[in-house]
């Protein structure tokens, strides 16, 4: 059987459907035979890597299919790694599926999800925590997103990680020696040079650990969930965030029913924002099944916002209600100002905490949904809230799986140095110390696990 890796892939890399043009990927070793097989005049002049010409691309009764942009990589000069191929043809759907088609019959196998990024890890191009950020970056809907996505893939995380790397297999190197030579009375290392380099290794790790809360955040988006009670202002309060329309506003409670969802982006984050049916207890079967639905998205929210009316008091029903949600941070908007102007954040916050006896902390922001600096004095205030995002780390980490393994080796490191303190044998040590290596190899990919990559590759789209 073939190697699949010896096989030559191709796929088309743009979406689906019409557009201007369709870019059509090819790499393995055939990639310029097979392709010459439907641009034949293409080898009559030997192509420069990197270079594009306009070649006339034909079918197997040399009856011309297109017209397309051909540009060659050489072998070894590729994102692959591979020779490459890439033509731009016209982004209709039937020449593109034919141009595949002809690729196919020429000799080449259509390409897996992630088939060409695997392949530029499989030959080194880029270790595991890069190739996962070419997906970021291909997700990326906001600035801040796909900032982090190209530091990843410029491999400003991946040297934090090869340096750990280096430094704890000198560390278990020294040990494991250190057991070897024992009965020798041969001291290899210092045990306080190892406790230095391993407290180093610590704070790196530490560092970015806690970069993966806003990693994450910015990667993913700010989930906010608006819940509050029935005709505060919810409805007009997402409408005037994400600047649509989105949710019906009427002065009758109990319009909103079910979850409406809007995005914004503010300052390089996008958010999403999601009104809920107004928190009042009813006996409307469809109402009650709304309350229940709020109730639910708020658990998953990164930030709830209370939305409550000024004019009125009886604000205790509703928060109560969210004060069952314990994990989750709240910002309390008070609104309607513009009915109640003489109103004041701190005594709004103090009723609230008195009201529902709670020692939950949560700031109070006074807005009028029909003024025209709420947008951005709402948005400040949630990114406030939620830590801020004007200064992001050089290296911030925005996936789970970099985010489980380094919190292992941060545990694995934790215990080593608890293990050096009680003295225990070096054998325990060098022990912790091997799984802390461990996760950090899976972390870069160096150790070949089928489910690792799996986890990585299933996740892209065909074509990269
Ligand atoms: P929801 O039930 O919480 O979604 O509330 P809506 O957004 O549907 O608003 C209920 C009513 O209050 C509508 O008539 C809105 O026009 C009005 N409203 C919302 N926000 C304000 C505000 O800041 N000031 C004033 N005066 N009216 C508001």
């Amino acid at each position: 059987m073939r190697n699949r890796n010896e096989e030559t892939i191709c796929a088309v890399s743009t979406p689906p459907g019409k557009g201007g043009i369709s870019v059509i990927r090819v790499s393995g070793p055939s990639a310029l035979k097979n392709f010459q097989k439907i641009a034949p005049s293409f080898l009559k002049q030997p192509p420069q890597s990197h270079q594009s010409k306009l070649w006339s691309l034909l079918d197997m009764q040399n009856e011309k299919v297109d017209e397309a942009v051909v540009t060659y990589f050489a072998n070894g000069k590729s994102f692959t790694g591979e020779e490459v191929i890439e033509i731009s043809c016209h982004g209709s759907e039937y020449i593109t599926a034919k141009i595949l088609d002809l690729l196919v019959e020429s000799g080449c196998s259509v390409a897996n999800r992630g088939e060409f990024t695997f392949r530029a890890f499989m030959n080194n191009k880029m270790d595991l925590v890069q190739a996962e950020s070419v997906l970021s970056l291909i997700e990326s809907q906001s600035e801040l997103s796909a900032k982090i996505a190209m530091r990843q893939l410029d491999g400003h995380i991946s040297k934090n990680y090869l340096k750990i790397e280096s430094d704890l297999t000198w560390c278990l190197a020294h040990i494991e020696a250190s057991i070897d030579f024992s009965t020798e009375g041969i001291d290899v290392v210092d045990q306080n040079v190892l406790q230095i380099k391993l407290q180093e290794i610590k704070s790196i790790l530490e560092a970015l650990i806690k970069s993966y809360h806003s990693g994450r955040i910015i990667k993913d988006g700010v989930k906010v969930v608006l819940v509050g009670e029935p005709n505060a202002g919810k409805s007009s309060l997402l409408n005037c965030l994400v600047q649509d329309e989105k949710a019906i506003v009427t002065p009758v409670a109990g319009t909103t029913r079910d979850v409406i969802e809007g995005a914004t982006v503010f300052r390089g984050v996008k958010y999403t924002i999601s009104d809920t049916a107004g928190l009042r207890s009813t006996n409307d079967v469809v109402e009650k099944i709304g309350v229940e639905k709020s109730l639910k998205e708020a658990a998953f929210a990164d930030l709830l916002c209370f939305i409550l009316d000024l004019e009125k008091e009886d604000w205790l029903e509703a928060f109560s209600k969210l004060n069952q949600l314990k994990n989750t941070k709240i910002l309390v908007i008070a609104n309607k100002l513009d009915l109640a102007p003489s109103a004041n954040a701190e005594s709004v916050r103090k009723k609230l905490q008195g009201l529902a006896n709670t020692q939950k902390h949560f700031s109070v922001v006074l807005t009028s949904a029909l003024a025209s600096d709420t947008r951005s004095r709402v948005l400040e205030a949630i990114e406030v809230e939620l830590g801020g995002f004007s200064y992001i780390e050089e290296a911030t980490i925005s996936s789970s799986r970099q985010f489980e393994n380094a919190s292992y080796a941060f545990e694995m490191i934790e215990t080593t140095l608890t293990e050096f303190e009680k003295k225990t044998g070096a054998e325990f040590v060098a022990m912790y110390l091997k799984e802390a290596l461990i996760a950090l190899q899976k972390i870069l990919g160096h150790t070949y696990d089928d489910q690792i990559l799996d986890r990585v590759f299933k996740e892209f789209c065909l074509g990269k």
